[in-house]
């Protein structure tokens, strides 16, 4: 198949970028190797729209993977930053903006009773993981197949074949000593749990959850699966962990805890708390967070970490992020996703659309998705012509089928109705697909 369009200014930026960058982007998704072409690059945003180097605009449904959901260049935001900017962009002390983020995230969070601020959310579940272990004396970690937590090197292993097993690392560079402690289960079986805890008695620190994953498309727990597994950490002394980087301050004001309410050990956030800065945080049980340094023995650190700047554009973006808020981003999400399945049933395209609060993603099947095997059967075939024929017409959708869309308070009647009139095109283009030649 291709494409009848063309980006040559991204295209142009994206051969010199090979020069330079391993592959042309500093984080792979964004390359398109999964649905070919050229990646766009993009140089400004406004409100619900991205405009590339060539000039073409689009409606983001990807919203930075999360972070913007009150959309591009909100003015709020922008004036915080500029205000902090000029203030001096980074001391190395202590300052108010870190105070300030920090009580925004626990007073809307009750489980965090205290919180330390990093730059990355996989700085954020590395160190969760690291003071879970200190905390207990304890080596090995749970953690379920097809849930993603940044490119921590012990959570860089899935399963291998067969049922609950150590894990194997799923990159070169990860060692099988730095992978050998991490149980990798199946997402959504918590008899798989209790058979690992059963199998490693005093052993395991702690479980590490996406509190409703995002990372395989949209799968989230089943009913009382969140609540077993604190209960199964509860009985065992380990820590229940639940990474809320992707859901925090997204699918309400206290995240997926305040859908579930199911309280963690410990939680990990990003995305955004950081307002499109890098900001990320872990927090939790004010005994647990008495281990980290200065106050305790388990050591962890950044230069940047607290950064006045990012720290004054989370402020800002948490501070309007009120109940009309995600009222609207609801409501966007509920009616993208509406036109979604409207289109694709229309072609006869089996799918389903899952959805986690305002986070939603499309599978390519009719069978529920429960964890990532299930996933992986969808016909992610289909998304490649789905997705280039979205985004000749100005919609810029996540380049995988395996990935969650995000909106904002930005998507306006007006942007809806782009993506409205984008979608036939694409469904028909996902109900010819045959799997075959789909580069671009
Ligand atoms: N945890 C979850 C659930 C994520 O979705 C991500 C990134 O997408 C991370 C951790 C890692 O965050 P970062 O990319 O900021 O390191």
């Amino acid at each position: 198949m291709s494409y009848s369009y063309e980006a040559p200014v991204s295209q142009a930026l994206f051969d010199r970028a090979s020069v330079v960058t391993p592959g042309g982007v500093n984080s792979p998704v964004r390359a398109f190797r999964a649905v070919g072409g050229t990646p766009r690059f993009m140089v400004s945003g406004d409100g619900p729209y991205l405009t590339d180097a060539d000039g073409r605009e689009y409606v983001d449904l990807v919203c930075s993977w999360g972070p913007m959901i009150l959309g591009h260049s909100r003015p709020e935001v922008v004036e915080a930053v500029q205000a902090a900017v000029a203030r001096g962009t980074s001391f190395g002390t202590p300052g108010e903006g870190e105070v300030a983020l920090a009580e925004e995230i626990v007073g809307r969070v009750a489980p965090v009773e205290q919180v330390r601020l990093v730059s990355s959310g996989t700085e954020a579940t590395m160190s969760a993981i690291r003071l879970a272990r200190g905390f207990t004396g304890r080596a090995k970690i749970v953690k379920f197949a097809g849930c993603y937590h940044g490119h921590v090197d012990a959570l860089l292993a899935a399963a291998g074949s067969g049922v609950a097993t150590f894990g194997l690392p799923d990159t070169p560079g990860v060692t099988g000593a730095q992978a050998g402690d991490t149980v990798v289960l199946p997402y959504n079986d918590l008899q798989a749990v209790r058979d690992a805890f059963a199998a490693h008695p005093g052993e395991i620190a702690c479980v590490i959850t996406e509190a409703s994953p995002g990372n395989m498309g949209v799968v989230p727990p089943r009913e009382g699966f969140n609540a077993g597994l604190k209960e199964l950490c509860a009985l065992s002394g380990a820590l229940y962990i639940s990474d809320e980087v992707m859901t925090g301050f997204r699918t309400s004001k206290a995240g997926w805890y305040g859908i579930d309410g199911v309280a963690p050990d410990l939680m990990t956030f990003g995305k955004v708390m950081g307002g499109g800065f890098p900001a990320a945080a872990f927090g939790g049980r004010a005994d647990v967070m008495a281990h980290l340094a200065p106050a305790g023995p388990v050591y962890q650190a950044g230069t940047l970490s607290g950064n006045p700047v990012a720290t004054a554009a989370g402020v800002a973006q948490l501070r309007l992020l009120d109940d009309a808020a995600y009222a609207k981003v609801d409501a966007v999400s509920a009616e993208i996703r509406g036109l979604v399945s409207d289109a694709l049933g229309k072609e006869g395209v089996a799918h389903r659309v899952q959805t986690a609060g305002n986070m939603f993603s499309v599978f390519f099947t009719s069978d529920e998705v429960r964890d990532y095997e299930d996933a992986k059967r969808q016909e992610a075939f289909r998304f490649t012509g789905f997705f280039h024929s979205m985004l000749a017409d100005g919609v810029y959708l996540p380049p995988s089928a395996f990935e969650s869309w995000f909106v904002s308070t930005a998507h306006d009647d007006r942007a809806i109705e782009r993506v409205a009139a984008a979608l036939p095109a694409a469904a028909r283009a996902a109900a010819e697909a045959t799997g075959e030649g789909v580069r671009a």
